[in-house]
């Protein structure tokens, strides 16, 4: 551990129904954090204020909280990142977290992150994403990108306020299932038209793990500068249950309507407006394109 090194630990209080509020109480009180500076932000703006005011080569971040957590601190923060963060799952959605194969004790990881010195940079990816309300946002994400049927079941996810836990995935899964659209897409790369068809979904990986633990792309790696794409045909719902549990494991990969291919940047089309999510985070609205493509900035981390 570096000792001139600032331990600080950022808290989404509202991750995880709660668990981040308890967690940020709790360590107020233990004796082991001691000289940690706790921050809980209660909204975005506050959330900006403190990351960009943190934002110095002198500061490990520990972030505690969910995929979304993960993915506000790229969005928030004006690069470049001169931190280093250490993610620490306390949210109800942890894909990112499983990918670096992180215990789901908060204290427990957090107690390790700050023992660690060891640090590596992680690429972040640009999106612009057009809508069919005709607006236009920019947002980076650090784990994965969906379009269609994966960010069908967060967006009706997100209208469940009444179930809490595995129970509004479940519902929302098979809710999807009978009512979901495929995406009729085109993609290009470098200017060229490589791939044009109808799927299910199309997965961007960053990251191996999505939606809650699916292995869609199972050999995504944060840093080496490539996406790892998985394209899945539009199947019949008996087969979407045979092979369903098959994307837990990665093995999905290995059927025939599964397209797998590696790129740095590209750009999608929908010939009818589909869900997106990025890192997990969905909109009401369906998007019209995606571009994609390698941020300049990494993200200084240590896991
Ligand atoms: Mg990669």
């Amino acid at each position: 551990m570096n000792s001139k090194q600032l331990n600080c630990i950022v808290i989404n209080p509202f991750a995880g129904n709660g668990r981040g509020k308890k967690l940020a109480g709790r360590l107020k009180k233990h004796p082991d954090f001691k000289g940690l500076e706790i921050h809980s932000p209660v909204n975005l703006v506050e959330a900006a204020a403190i990351y960009n005011e943190l934002n110095r080569k002198d500061v490990h971040l520990m972030l505690a909280g969910g995929d979304g957590t993960f993915n506000s601190v790229v969005n928030l923060v004006e690069p470049p990142y001169n931190f280093k963060i250490s993610f620490i799952p306390s949210g109800s959605g942890n894909d990112l977290a499983r990918y670096f194969k992180l215990g789901s004790n908060a204290k427990t990881e957090l107690k390790k992150a700050m023992l660690r010195g060891t640090e590596s940079k992680m690429d972040v990816w640009d999106t612009t994403i057009s809508f069919a309300d005709g607006t236009i946002e920019k947002r980076k994400f650090i784990n994965t990108l969906g379009v269609g049927f994966d960010a069908y079941v967060g967006t009706l996810k997100e209208k469940k306020k009444f179930l809490t836990g595995i129970a509004v995935y479940v519902v929302s899964l098979f809710q999807a299932l009978f009512s979901y659209d495929s995406v009729t897409y085109k993609i290009q790369i470098d200017g060229d038209l490589k791939y044009s068809s109808e799927a299910m979904f199309i997965t961007t990986g960053n990251g191996m793990y999505s939606g809650g633990g699916f292995k869609l792309t199972p050999n995504a790696v944060v840093d080496d500068g490539l996406l790892e794409m998985c394209i899945v045909d539009t199947m019949s719902l008996p087969k979407i249950f045979v092979n369903l549990p098959k994307a837990i494991t990665g093995s999905h990969v290995r059927i025939n309507e599964t397209t797998l291919f590696n790129t740095n940047s590209y750009t999608m089309l929908l010939d009818k407006p589909a869900y997106i999510h990025l890192d997990g985070e969905t909109y009401s609205k369906k998007a019209t394109s995606v571009r994609v493509e390698l941020s300049p900035h990494k993200l200084g981390i240590s896991t």
